[in-house]
């Protein structure tokens, strides 16, 4: 089992790190993908990543943090991404929902990401989440999503992370040859969305994840979530989708290092 993205680094679990990674052999996790989100992180994921066999890193600015985007951040993607544990651009993209950087400055650093991205040769990992129409004029991350990812014809392939969206954006993300990763948020009572895209795309196009020390699985909301806990992401599949819950495991961890080439283990 993988788990394909866990920021391991982050202060809600970075003190048990070394206890969880040491943890998973035991835990049935082959190895996991750590994205980061600043100039701070892309340091705690790549060296995270030299010190243990089984973790491997992402280099990126999340939107959030695209305000701060600068020589020094991007410097330091095009000074690591040769390292053999860098195996991904990411995690990039559009969040419109928290708005903590402006959506002008989201569009621009999310286009140079692009750009790194075939520069460095590598694939993507995206972060797309809307905002709310009510409370932002401008809320639609994955019409602006789509509407650079139809125009650059990346030298890889991309996974977009943490899905949010319907089966109409599926259906689309699909069309342009991405994969779709899920975390425990799909195990959420309110999210029959995300439940009836799982049934829609097909298996050989799933990554599973948890996001840790976010989205939680639903039993679990008020601890910190952990990379064994996405059991629970491939065990939901195995339920909607009718089929054994070893397939998932096998599927997802295939397709995951289908798409981030570099990983061979
Ligand atoms: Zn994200
Ligand atoms: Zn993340």
């Amino acid at each position: 089992m993988v788990d394909s993205h866990c920021h391991l680094y982050d202060e809600k679990i970075a003190q048990e790190s070394t206890n969880i990674i040491n943890n998973f052999e035991t835990d049935n996790i082959d190895f996991v993908i750590v994205p980061s989100c600043d100039f701070e992180s892309q340091q705690k994921a790549l060296k995270l990543s030299q010190e243990h066999e089984k973790v491997f890193c992402a280099l990126a600015v999340h939107p959030h943090d695209a305000k701060n985007y600068n020589e020094e951040t991007e410097n330091f993607i095009i000074n690591n991404y040769k390292n053999n544990k860098v195996v991904a651009i990411g995690e990039f993209g559009f969040d419109y929902f928290y708005n903590l950087s402006p959506f002008k400055k989201q569009i621009e650093v999310a286009e140079r990401h692009f750009y790194l991205c075939n520069q460095c040769d590598l694939p993507a990992i995206f972060h797309i989440r809307d905002g709310l129409p009510q409370e932002t004029e401008h809320y639609d991350a994955y019409k602006d999503f789509f509407n650079i990812a139809k125009n650059v014809s990346l030298k890889r392939n991309g996974v977009l992370h943490c899905f949010g969206g319907d089966i109409d954006k599926a259906r689309k993300a699909l069309d342009l040859g991405f994969y779709i990763s899920f975390t425990c948020n799909a195990t959420y009572q309110s999210n029959q969305h995300l439940r009836d895209a799982i049934k829609y795309i097909p298996i050989d196009r799933l990554l599973i994840e948890t996001d840790s020390p976010y989205m939680s699985p639903r039993h679990q909301r008020s601890i910190p979530n952990q990379p064994k806990n996405v059991k629970y992401v491939a065990e939901l599949i195995s339920e909607l989708k009718q089929i054994d819950v070893e397939f998932v495991y096998n599927q997802t961890t295939y397709n995951t290092k289908n798409l981030f080439y570099k990983i061979k283990f």
